[in-house]
């Protein structure tokens, strides 16, 4: 029996609703709310009190002083495996080089002498990074959130993680070896819905840890609870975007490596068991080339089991279209977080997709790379999310403020305008807080 479901859509009618055709992840709303409504509403209530009971019943390990001790980051990172240290240096180089390259300069608009429009370009002031320690370390999420905050110019970074039950409730020593050596100091041994409300509501002083001052926004990617929890909170706090459980399309015709596509659909199968990893392709060779490499390349991998059950689950499949034209129909409708792009003239395919959290072009550019060192962020908008939101970057940290300038020339040149309109509105004191300024 084959690991992964084929869906054929090359009979499909031409107004075939795509969205609804190809797989994605069952995200049961109502059941998440379900378990993490009341998580959000005793942090609100009971402050840390609250995040300890829950850190010792999801994370297994009870913390007293969630605050990490700045001494714990420096000694990790004096501890830290050189080679790791020289992967984080160089992908923070290439972070920090396409973030110095998105900062925007203020727009100033000059409609008439005297009278100016600025599109003021404004940091948030303090942000809660989230860094997911669930199924795995991703010390990768440290850099992919702080270098973008800091390029900004946030002034106020906090940042949590989950307690490592086998490092007695610590946050996982690689991770806050990469907080030390971007100098990020606010570090909270919490994770999942709980952290995203400690973020949003702030928590009072406890027996062991300082008070936690709340955010003005929360960024980062997380598992479905941290998700609905973003979701929940958002208007409270502002939010990046939904960027959950991995998702990974691949849009390949017979030229594509079956070998590549099997591996890249693995990578991201590995983050999770509600991990997407959908492959659309013109060509039923491929289709079996790839569906016998992921035969091979999974038993031979290490999470075997997380694997399978993302790679079998409803939200994966192998999409059968009739040309890349149908499948780039089927990928923009899709959405996906991240979309490679495995066939001849790739770039040009690439440059019609209107709908992906990140595209990767050709075979030497797989998502793995994009994960840890291509220079691009990885914290990307999934469930179809990218048709509206975009991945993590210098702007999600920046706000902007129209900053309006008119003298008693400009303003006299348009104030019958505005009377008049504020007269169609029907709103008269709209056109007299105009007039008063010329009646005296
Ligand atoms: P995580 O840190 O997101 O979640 C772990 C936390 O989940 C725990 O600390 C716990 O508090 C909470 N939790 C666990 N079981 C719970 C339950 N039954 N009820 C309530 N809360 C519970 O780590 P993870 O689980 O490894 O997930 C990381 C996720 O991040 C993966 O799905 C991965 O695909 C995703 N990811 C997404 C992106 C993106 O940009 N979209 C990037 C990287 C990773």
């Amino acid at each position: 029996m084959s690991l992964i479901r084929c869906i054929d859509l090359r009979s499909a009618a031409a107004d075939v609703d795509y969205r609804a055709a190809v797989p994605r992840a069952e995200f049961d709303i109502e059941a998440a709310t379900h378990a993490v409504q009341p998580i959000l509403d005793a942090v609100r209530d009971r402050g840390l009190e609250a995040i300890r009971e829950y850190g010792e019943r999801f994370d297994g390990v009870r913390v007293e002083d969630v605050r990490v001790p700045t001494e714990a980051m420096e000694t990790a990172l004096a501890e830290l495996d050189p080679a790791i240290r020289a992967g984080l240096e160089e992908s923070i180089r290439r972070l920090r080089a396409t973030c110095a390259n998105e900062l925007e300069a203020d727009a100033v608009t000059e409609l008439a002498s005297g009278a100016t429009v600025t599109h003021r370009k404004v940091p948030v002031q303090r942000v809660g990074l989230y860094v997911p320690g669930g199924l795995a370390p991703l010390v990768s999420s440290v850099l992919m959130n702080v270098v973008p905050a800091q390029t900004a110019g946030v002034g106020s970074i906090a940042l949590a993680s989950p307690p490592q039950k086998e490092f007695g409730g610590a946050v996982h020593p690689t991770i806050l070896a990469a907080c030390a050596l971007l100098g990020v100091r606010e570090v909270y041994a919490v994770g999942g819905a709980q952290a995203i409300a400690m973020f949003a509501y702030g928590a009072p002083a406890g027996t062991a840890t300082e008070a936690i001052a709340p955010v003005d926004m929360v960024t980062g990617p997380g598992n479905i609870y941290v998700v609905t929890a973003k979701r929940l909170l958002k208007g409270r706090v502002g939010i990046d975007s939904e960027a959950g459980p991995t998702e990974i399309a691949i849009l390949a015709d017979q030229t594509a490596d079956p070998a590549y596509v099997a591996a890249d659909l693995v990578s991201q199968a590995e983050h999770d068991p509600l991990a997407a990893a959908v492959l659309v392709t013109d060509s039923e060779a491929l289709a079996d080339d790839v569906e016998a490499e992921l035969d091979k390349q999974v038993s031979a991998t290490k999470h075997v089991e997380r694997i399978r059950t993302s790679l079998s689950g409803s939200q994966s499949g192998i999409v059968l279209v009739r040309d890349l034209e149908q499948g780039l129909a089927v990928v923009d409708a899709y959405a996906a977080e991240h979309l490679e792009i495995h066939a001849r003239d790739a770039s040009s395919y690439a440059a019609r997709v209107r709908n992906a959290g990140a595209i990767f072009v050709g075979p030497y550019a797989p998502v793995s790379l994009g994960d840890y060192c291509a220079g691009s962020n990885h914290v990307l908008p999934t469930g179809g999310c990218a048709c509206h939101s975009s991945g993590l970057s210098v702007r999600a940290f920046t706000k902007s403020v129209h900053v309006v300038d008119y003298s008693r020339e400009a303003l006299a040149e348009v104030a019958d305008h505005v009377t008049t309109l504020a007269a169609a509105e029907d709103l008269p004191g709209h056109g007299a807080a105009v007039k008063v300024r010329f009646d005296r």
